[in-house]
């Protein structure tokens, strides 16, 4: 039996062209298939017995057909298209690929323009500078490290794909289509510098003719840095904080038509941007209008920024959104009323609540329900003369508060127009990336973090396809 099989292999390996003899393919493997069933084999060892034999036969066409490619590859220079001055004729790598290993050769040139060399046949290929992974082997480890703990991708992705690649190769591959998707985000930032750069990314927009509202909600949230590996419990015994947190500048855009409700009545947002970044606010100012743009915001008829009551944000907004309805979440305002009511009348008292509760409603329904909030927090202020120091300073804090924002609390009008009162889309955004990048053990640099925090973006962004052509989308 076993002469027999190996028989049939030698002559499977033995085709024209390197290709494989099919006939002999399907004669091995036929054979296999019957031994595993004759030993009461289960499905599971089925799959992956056809699984391997599969990989087998599709490793040669793929190396067949990727040399054809080389074969054909034009000498010039992907960025100029120059003629390149041919240094190297069939240098050969090799290239880990789903289906195993395999060698090609391709030629090598130098650009005098661009004063580079390379090999363009790779650039075609989709292949990059000293990493072996093919394009689906870039594309699955990216997905593994974004979806899993650092540790244990490495074995999901031996379940589920056969391939074993080890922990540092996976999360350095991910790591290089993150640096990939960072410079695709500052290639989309650079545009926004020109009239030109940003009517392209306008043009992205697939902006509807009916007239539509743009919603821009911005927030931030911590992260931890990896500078005290492996000194957590010294720290813990001095009564340090184990790592250092750093922010994470967030917003989201999408048009209000594109919010719905599903069938359990929870609202859904069929399609909205996203934007991350650890390079503090003009960075995420930058990227954000970038995002807008391409989300219709000169297409938009009006546009909403939604936020709480921080300080950049509302600098942020007026730099860049200055003719946009501005609004601060009704959460956080309300927030603000309970904190005085509970300061002035008591914990959660009869009294409090009564107190907050009629604010409250005075912010939802009268027109100018902020003012009134004020007017009455100067009359407390004036009238109440059993005040503490502390109380007076607490109380002019929150009339600060409501005097700055009491133009974006129009929450009336916003309920006239169905508009958001509040930044809900943007907390399960924070949520979101918050669930990828506060996992227990997720320490990474400064850097690392910001080529992952792009890889993920972009992966929400549906813009995967631009560092993974392959990955076209069925409509
Ligand atoms: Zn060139």
């Amino acid at each position: 039996m076993s002469d027999m099989l190996e028989n049939i292999a030698d002559s499977v390996k033995s085709s024209v062209a390197g290709l494989p003899d099919a006939n002999a393919w399907m004669d091995l493997l036929r054979a296999k298939v019957e031994t595993a069933a004759m030993n009461g084999s289960d499905m599971g060892a089925l799959e992956k017995l056809i699984e391997e034999s599969v990989k087998e036969l599709a490793r040669p066409i793929l190396r067949y057909g990727a040399q054809l490619v080389a074969d054909q590859q034009e000498m010039r220079c992907p960025d100029c298209e120059s003629e390149l001055l041919v240094e190297e004729h069939e240098r050969e790598r090799s290239v880990n690929t789903v289906f195993g290993e395999i060698e090609i050769k391709r030629s090598y040139g130098r650009c005098k323009r661009c004063n580079k060399r390379l090999y363009p046949a790779d650039h075609t290929l989709g292949l990059q500078v000293r990493s072996p992974a093919s394009p689906r082997v870039q594309e699955i480890s990216s997905l593994a490290v974004l979806r899993t703990p650092a540790g244990r991708a490495p074995e999901d992705v031996r379940r589920m794909t056969g391939l074993d690649i080890g922990p540092s190769t996976l999360h350095r591959e991910a790591r290089r289509q993150g640096e990939r998707a960072l410079r695709l985000r500052q290639a989309d930032v650079a545009l926004t510098d020109t009239l030109k750069g940003v009517n392209k990314l306008s043009e992205r927009s697939q902006a509807p003719d009916s007239p539509f509202t743009l919603v821009i909600e911005i927030d931030a949230w911590h992260i931890r840095e990896r500078d005290c590996w492996g000194e957590t419990e010294k720290l813990r015994e001095k009564g340090e904080a184990p790592s250092r947190w750093h922010w994470v500048y967030t917003g989201t855009v999408f048009r209000l038509d594109q919010r719905g409700k599903t069938a359990a009545g929870r609202p859904v947002i069929t399609e909205r941007g996203y934007v991350a970044t650890r390079q503090g606010v003009e960075a995420l100012e930058k990227q954000l209008y970038a995002e807008a743009l391409q989300r219709g915001l000169l297409q938009a008829t009006s546009v909403l920024v939604l936020a709480d009551g921080a300080i950049w944000i509302w600098n942020l907004a007026e730099n860049r959104f200055k003719q946009a309805t501005h609004r601060v979440d009704l959460w956080h305002a309300t927030q603000h009323l309970w904190a005085i009511a509970n300061d002035l009348f008591g914990n959660d008292t009869a009294e409090a609540r009564q107190w907050a509760h009629d604010r409250i409603s005075w912010l939802k329904r009268r027109k100018e329900g902020a003012i009134d909030v004020i007017n009455s927090l100067h009359e407390i202020r004036a009238s109440l003369d059993t005040l503490t120091d502390k109380q007076c300073e607490n109380l002019d804090g929150q009339i600060g508060y409501f005097d700055r924002h009491k133009d974006r609390m129009d929450y009336k009008n916003a309920k006239a127009l169905d508009q958001p009162l509040g930044s809900g889309a943007m907390e399960s955004t924070c949520a979101q990336y918050q669930c990828r990048f506060k996992r227990t053990g997720q320490f990474w640099s400064l850097d690392g973090d910001e080529a992952f925090l792009a890889l993920q973006t972009l992966h929400w962004n549906e813009r995967w396809h631009l560092l993974f052509p392959h990955d076209i989308k069925k409509e």
